[in-house]
């Protein structure tokens, strides 16, 4: 047996039947698991770019969490529905909204997420 892994745990998370949710690290030889509300806080590694993070609210709802930056973040189109769009095409979004729309400030309201603001 290993003692005391060494490295950033990679989580995934898994719904018992019972409906408790737990987080377990999917890299070879590690048996770590945590209660998925117990993760908030802990360092994990990204599920797409590797690179280490800290789980958030946010996080700990996310199947294959993942760090801020490859986050994607709910907007509202034109007509009102929110839609998930990936963070780099949002800045583009932001951007072509900044010049062209006067109601950005609105639009800004109802789509920003604390995500969203560091970026601004
Ligand atoms: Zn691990
Ligand atoms: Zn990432």
């Amino acid at each position: 047996m290993r003692k005391q892994s060494n490295h950033i745990h990679k989580l995934k998370r898994h719904k018992y039947p019972s409906g408790n949710a737990i987080y377990f690290c999917t890299l070879p030889d590690c048996n770590f698991k945590i209660d998925a509300a117990l993760a908030l806080g802990k360092r994990a590694l990204c599920n797409i770019c590797n690179t280490e993070f800290i789980m958030t609210e946010y996080s700990i709802k996310l199947v294959r969490p993942h760090c801020p930056d490859c986050g994607k973040v709910k907007v509202k189109d034109a007509d009102g529905r929110n839609r998930y769009i990936k963070k780099v095409t949002n800045k583009i979004l932001v951007g072509v909204a900044i010049e062209s729309s006067q109601d950005l400030r609105s639009r800004l309201d109802n789509a920003t997420t604390t995500e969203l603001e560091d970026d601004i």
